[in-house]
């Protein structure tokens, strides 16, 4: 392996730990320094884990990484989304022409998890617990939290997959402006769960993505492959929400309450 190819990834969720995978199949030497604990350890560790419907785009990109075999097997087929309308007749609106073309939904835990314990198999080290928090680019030093500790570690290529609230990308814009913007969402949303009906299956058609849509929000179910449905509901920050009242979608009963933290399946 030549020595300079090495290179420091920031993050190991799914970007980070998926190009930590390609590039360590093609023979770099790879570091991924990762804020959280090894999953495989401690179990996922990613708050709200809404599951990520999975297009050809990101299959393609799994097909390269070899992790398409590992990540089907615990994905289920989504033929097209199945709306709920507040009047009218609920129905299935495919995606395409047949089962060729559908997507998939899958646990993004399960994907993070395939993701890293492929990556370690192609040899790319993953330091877990390290929490970026400070880089020093004229002495390609980068400083990490590692639980109580503060340890450095020197990089040739320092690459971010640090996710959206980037520390690096904070980083780079001490020293250089990089016209960044951000511009937030005046949606928040909800986790929620379906669990599997009495008899162990699902309760409401497996194969679709669940949409109810309700103008200013929404909410939508991915089905599990443990027969459950994760369910995320999408609020407005401000303004009329159906607050304190009684949602009845046809076939799914929850209450909600002023504070969205107390939204709980009934
Ligand atoms: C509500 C919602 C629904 C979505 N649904 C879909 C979908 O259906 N399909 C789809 O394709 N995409 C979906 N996305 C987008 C998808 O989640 C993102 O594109 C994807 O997670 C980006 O991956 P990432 O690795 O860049 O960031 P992340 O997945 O956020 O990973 C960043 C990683 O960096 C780590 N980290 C953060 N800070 C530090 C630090 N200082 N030091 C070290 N490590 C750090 C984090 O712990 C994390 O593991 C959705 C996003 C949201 C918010």
């Amino acid at each position: 392996m030549r020595a300079d190819h090495a290179l420091t990834i920031i993050g190991g969720g799914l970007a980070g730990a998926l190009l930590a995978t390609l590039l360590a199949r093609r023979g770099w030497s790879v570091d991924v320094f990762e804020r959280r604990g090894d999953p495989r350890v401690e179990g996922y560790a990613g708050g709200r884990s809404i599951n990520l419907a999975l297009a050809e785009r990101g299959l393609h990109a799994l097909r390269l990484a070899g992790a398409d075999g590992a990540v089907l097997e615990q994905a289920v087929m989504m033929r097209g989304r199945y709306v709920h309308p507040l009047q009218g007749t609920p129905g299935l609106q495919r995606y395409g022409r047949d089962d060729s073309e559908v997507i998939w939904s899958i646990n993004r835990g399960e994907l993070n998890l395939v993701l890293l314990t492929i990556a370690e198999s192609h040899g790319a080290r993953l330091h877990f617990d390290h929490a970026l928090e400070r880089v020093d680019f004229d002495a390609r030093s980068a400083s990490f939290r590692h639980h109580a500790e503060a340890v450095s570690h020197p990089f040739r290529a320092l690459i971010g997959a640090d996710g959206a609230g980037s520390t690096l990308r904070a980083e780079m814009a001490k020293v250089r402006p990089l016209g960044e913007r951000t511009e937030w969402l005046d949606h928040g949303y909800k986790e929620l769960e379906i669990p599997p009906a009495a008899d162990g299956g699902f309760r409401i058609e497996p194969n679709a993505l669940h949409i109810w849509p309700r103008g200013h929000y929404m909410c939508i179910a991915l089905p599990n492959d443990e027969r459950t449905f994760t369910v995320t509901l999408f609020l407005p920050h401000r303004g009329a929400t159906p607050a304190s009242k009684r949602c009845r979608p046809a076939t799914m009963r929850w209450r909600c309450s002023a504070s969205s933290s107390r939204m709980r399946w009934r």
